[in-house]
């Protein structure tokens, strides 16, 4: 009898009977066998995929420049120069993207970019932001640890294997991404004068670089780490993903004064002409700036969008303290609310931990470690010292800043 039964039962996708299945799911009146489910799931993934792609397509299209830089706005403080110049070039970028080619029509650059500034004032930030204002992949890769091919240290082709796994191995979604290379300053030609010994992080890198920023097909390790014969590689085209290249150029502020010296000196500057702000040089930095600091031209040439950052002064630092959509202060106090605890800060609280990150000289990235150590000992002792569903208040005083500060051991962030 049960075996005139097992013949009847059938996938009621692709009639197998359930003695050649491997299996087969029962549902309301029907059957499917584990082929079936497996080949749906496939149809599924692709589908969905493609899907996405496409309402990447109509969300590109749907924000402008303006609009772009409404958001930055949210998340990061002053650098109107350079939000500007960054919606305006993604905006572009994505134009471009959109655009049917047809053999007479112009074609739309690459508008790579390369944001100058000091350590902390925002580079990584507003990379980031843009990439997730467009929901498009992104990944942040060190330019230091990159090296010519052969050599040790890692392959440049690695930068695109972290693209690829921000995008969960979705070539389509990843070929549309952002990368930002950070320190792109490190990997500055080390001298003028052709060596003996092969310049691999330096010029190597550089050289290695140019193709994937202009855009080629490149096979990519999907785990990383470097190229071996048997491994099976991804094909990624880079044409349409955009670089976001950022560092601090110590020392450029030299050659772009020796410059700015040498051209007011050759002509006469108009009344209109603007007195040189000595205090932020990086305004009036040019490609022959990079190029005088060792970059190579055909680098400078395939990141053709410049902008700059300013250094962030007092006033600024507080207002990153307090005021962006996830400032720090207001992520503590969103913390200690989980516990039932309101977190009140003196506002001179504000002023010690500006003054402390002044004297760090690390930018806004030393307000976080001065904030951990004041906060530190009441996040350690909060979760256990109150009762669940209790409702506390936890004051911050100047005085309890200064003791906790001086408890810590920060000071080893001093600069010299
Ligand atoms: P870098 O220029 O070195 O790339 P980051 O972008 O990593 O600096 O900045 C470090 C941290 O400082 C960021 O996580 C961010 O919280 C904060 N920060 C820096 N500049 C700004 C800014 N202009 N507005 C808001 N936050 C900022």
């Amino acid at each position: 009898m049960s075996k005139i039964n097992n013949k009847e039962i059938r996938c009621s996708f692709c009639g197998i009977s359930k003695n050649d299945a491997q299996m087969l799911i029962a549902g309301d009146g029907a059957h499917i066998c584990d082929r079936c489910v497996t080949q749906a799931g496939e149809i599924l993934t692709e589908e969905l995929k493609q899907r996405k792609s496409k309402s990447l397509q109509t969300t590109l299209k749907l924000i402008r420049p303006v609009e772009i830089k409404e958001h930055l706005d949210q998340y990061v403080i002053g650098q109107d120069d350079a939000k500007k110049v960054i919606s305006v070039s993604v905006y572009n970028h994505y134009k471009r993207l959109n655009q049917k080619v047809d053999k007479d029509e112009i074609e739309i650059e690459k508008s790579n970019l390369i944001i100058v500034g000091e350590t902390g004032t925002g580079k990584t930030l507003l990379a980031k932001t843009v990439a997730k204002i467009l929901n498009v992949p992104f990944c942040i890769v060190d330019a230091t640890v990159l090296t010519e091919a052969g050599y040790v240290g890692e392959d440049v082709e690695s930068i695109l294997t972290r693209l690829l796994q921000a995008a969960d191995y979705d070539v389509a979604s990843a070929e549309r991404g952002i990368i930002y290379i950070d320190e792109i300053d490190k990997i500055a030609r080390k001298s003028d004068n052709p060596s003996i010994t092969r310049d691999v992080s330096g010029e190597g890198v550089q050289q290695a670089l140019l193709k994937i920023l202009e855009g080629t097909n490149v096979n990519v390790p999907p785990q990383g780490g470097r190229k071996h014969p048997d491994q099976k590689m991804i094909s990624v085209n880079t044409s349409n993903i955009l670089f976001i290249c950022g560092g601090a150029f110590d020392g450029i502020q030299k050659k772009i004064a020796n410059r700015l010296k040498t051209q007011t000196v050759g002509y006469k500057m108009s009344d209109e002409e603007m007195e040189i702000d000595l205090q932020n040089l990086f305004k009036y930095i040019t490609p022959l700036d990079l190029k005088n600091f060792g970059l190579i031209p055909e680098l400078i040439g395939r990141l053709p969008v410049l902008t700059y950052l300013n250094p962030l002064d007092r006033e600024t630092l507080t207002s990153i303290l307090t005021e962006p959509k996830n400032a720090l202060i207001k992520q503590y106090v969103k913390l200690f609310e989980y516990e039932g605890v309101e977190v009140i800060f003196d506002k001179e609280v504000y002023n010690f931990i500006v003054e402390k990150a002044w004297e760090f000289k690390l930018g806004a990235r030393g307000l976080r470690s001065i904030c951990e150590a004041i906060m530190l000992d009441a996040m350690f002792e909060t979760p256990t010292s109150k009762e669940q569903g209790e409702k506390s208040t936890l004051h911050i005083t100047l005085d309890y800043a200064k003791q906790k500060f001086a408890k810590s051991d920060i000071k080893k962030l001093q600069v010299a």
